[in-house]
């Protein structure tokens, strides 16, 4: 590790653990005000009904401007994933190993969101997963992912 990245690491530390937020956009208000309702929303094109995720100012299928917001089911099917063995962030330093997995909603929709149920070796692409949803009521939740039960 260089120098300058040890030093960023350290002041991270220094400041203590809290887990990085998602971008303060307001591409992604419809998002984060879904997640403190217990629901998965993204935006869906207004002309072509396209779903776009992650948030655009463009449909990339018909370059409209105009969006609805569309709720989501809270279960997919594992596109694929990975499982983290170093912490990329102190605040996950005493969870490794733990699995990342990236769950297909719909089409063009895939949510990408921490596996919070048995040993991450147990993941496989296409099992079906269901939403947990993680620190809720303050702005900042954020998805993890469960074997359907
Ligand atoms: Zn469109």
């Amino acid at each position: 590790m260089s120098k300058k990245v040890q030093e960023v690491v350290d002041s991270m530390i220094d400041v203590g653990v809290a887990a990085p937020l998602m971008p303060d956009s307001p591409l992604y208000e419809d998002y984060f005000r879904g997640l403190s309702e217990r629901r998965i929303t993204v935006r869906q094109c207004d002309d072509c009904n396209t779903l776009q995720w992650p948030p655009r100012e463009i449909c990339g299928a018909c370059q409209g401007s105009s969006f609805v917001p569309a709720d989501m089911p809270h279960e997919g099917e594992v596109y694929t994933y990975s499982i983290m063995y170093r912490a990329f962030h102190p605040a996950f330093t005493d969870s490794v190993p733990y699995g990342v997995v990236v769950v297909e909603l719909a089409e063009g929709v895939r949510i990408i969101g921490r596996f919070v149920d048995s040993d991450p070796d147990s993941l496989e692409c296409g099992q079906r997963m269901e939403v947990v949803f993680d620190g809720l009521g303050d702005g900042s939740g954020s998805i993890a992912w469960r074997h359907i039960r």
